[in-house]
């Protein structure tokens, strides 16, 4: 276990130089505080959890001091946004502080979110608010404990500073940590901007430091696209599997290694709606939910394009050609478990796709359909799942189906079914209501519900006793929440 100051730094993103990055010192936050930490995320650096108490890990990560190792940088991209191009982009509000490596000789790199304005804050004040800060601690945490590939969260600090969005917020800052905080953007800058040798340089840097088993392959750069675009086929089975609705699948927030990355005004579903749509500035639903999937191969095509110095046309074509059925096999077989199943069959396709269509006719949870079907033998579940259903008639036809399918699937106990099905079927998740609960608190200096409902959703599989008011579907007020895409 370390203490703070015992952190070694190796800043191989910085050794770059400038025209990759830009030195700028983090603008402190007034009256820096802890709201939350996670003990998890500070493992991962061999940090002692006790030091989140201590007065210095609120001055760190509230912008105020800084370790002697650390090389605070901005870093510089472009992106695709909405479909348009934005030539320039890059940390408008985030630094890279540097790069930590653990005892288990992983790197993580640290970057502070809402440090203060950057040459590319463009109109922005360089801030983030607490609001935003404590949705994407939540959802980092979260989406790691269901096994969903994403940066994680060390820390909210809040603060007394204000900041103006719709109304005065307060300025927060959120610690994030991922292997590589390098995105599809990166590369479309060094390419739209025709800087060959950067652009080359940093394929270099990314082959070797996140793909080096690439560089065994008879065309390592064509191995490296390959390997993305499998990582982002899987990653995407997961949000679909789960329920995630990212909301802004821009180019500058989808990350080279294939984990979820920069959350705005993302969400769960509650109630099953494929056209959900969680940006309320998405009025065109170009990400919606079930778009997330065609806007994941699209996404990986302007990475492509960016990558025509490298590879050919030919070759990045046929990669993109593997997105769909990589996609498709995850996804089914993460719906299959959902399901209980262990084997496949030619129909489990069109299994699922009755399932969910009924679901949306009937706004069923989709969190707690799976949950509950778990709980039982499939017949004695389909029997109370059913009045959730208004196509009565619809819904028993599936049930038959699912039951002789059960039955075709393999000898087992029901115990057996529900240990093995509540497994990948959670009970909790990140629903807005909850975040939005915890948030109206935190504004008001409280911050036991933030905290409270971090630690129920580091185990979502697992019931917890007395948290049973966080395994529910959401009140009234808290069904279409319209979450502010400012942040
Ligand atoms: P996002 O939609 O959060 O992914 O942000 C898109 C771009 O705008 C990123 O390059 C951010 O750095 C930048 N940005 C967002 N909010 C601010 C802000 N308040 N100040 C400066 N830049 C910002
Ligand atoms: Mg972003």
């Amino acid at each position: 276990m370390k203490a703070l100051d015992e952190l070694t730094f190796d800043n191989r993103f910085a050794r770059l130089g400038d025209a990759f990055s830009t030195h700028v010192l983090p603008e402190p936050l007034d009256e820096p505080r802890l709201v939350v930490a996670s003990k998890a995320a500070m493992a991962l650096l061999d940090l002692d959890p006790a030091v989140a108490q201590t007065p210095v890990f609120a001055e760190l990560f509230g912008g105020h001091k800084l370790w002697a190792e650390a090389e605070p940088r901005a870093m510089v991209y472009s992106g695709h946004q909405f479909g348009g191009y934005t030539p320039q982009l890059g940390d408008g509000r985030g630094l890279l502080l540097g790069e930590v490596y653990n005892e288990a000789g992983e790197h993580w790199d640290l970057h502070l979110k809402g440090a203060g304005m950057t040459p590319y804050s463009r109109m922005g004040d360089g801030r983030a608010v607490l609001r935003s800060s404590i949705r994407e601690f939540l959802a980092s945490e979260a989406l790691h404990a269901l096994g969903i590939p994403t940066s994680r969260a060390l820390c909210v600090i809040g603060s007394s500073t204000p900041v103006w969005r719709e109304k005065q917020e307060r300025g927060a800052m959120v610690l994030r940590l991922a292997h590589s905080h390098i995105r599809f953007g990166h590369f479309e800058y060094f390419y739209y901007t025709k800087k060959p040798e950067q652009q080359a340089e940093l394929a270099e840097h990314v082959l070797n430091l996140h793909y080096p088993e690439c560089r065994e392959q008879p065309e390592p750069y064509l191995a490296m696209f390959r390997e993305i675009v499998e990582r982002n086929a899987e990653m995407i089975a997961k949000w679909q599997a789960y329920g995630f609705c990212h909301g802004v699948m821009n180019t500058d927030n989808m990350s080279i290694l294939g984990i979820t990355f920069d959350f705005g005004p993302f969400a769960f579903l509650d109630d099953f709606d494929a056209h959900f749509i969680c940006n309320h500035s998405d009025h065109e639903g170009r990400y919606s939910f079930s778009n997330q999937v065609p806007i994941g191969q699209w996404n990986l095509s302007a990475l492509a394009q960016a990558l025509t110095p490298f590879i050919s046309v030919d070759a990045l074509k046929e990669a993109l050609g593997l997105y769909l059925p990589l996609y498709q096999a995850h996804y089914l077989d993460l719906m299959r478990r959902r399901l209980g199943l262990t084997i496949a069959e030619d129909d489990d396709q069109r299994l699922v796709e009755r399932l969910l269509k009924l679901m949306q006719n009937s706004g069923v949870d989709y969190t707690l359909f799976f949950r509950r079907l778990g709980d039982e033998s499939a017949a004695l579940a389909v029997t109370r799942l059913r009045d959730d259903f208004v196509d009565l008639a619809g819904f028993d036809a599936w049930a038959e189906q699912y039951k002789a399918r059960v039955a075709r699937d393999g000898d087992y106990t029901q115990e057996q079914r529900r240990e093995r099905m509540h497994a990948v079927n959670p009970l909790y998740i990140l629903r807005n209501y909850l975040a939005q609960n915890a948030i109206a608190a935190a504004e008001s200096g409280d911050y036991s519900e933030v905290r409270r409902l971090h630690e129920v959703l580091t185990r979502p599989f697992e019931e917890q006793a007395g948290m049973e008011q966080y395994a529910q579907r959401p009140p009234d007020w808290g069904k279409h929440l319209e979450i502010s895409c400012s942040s």
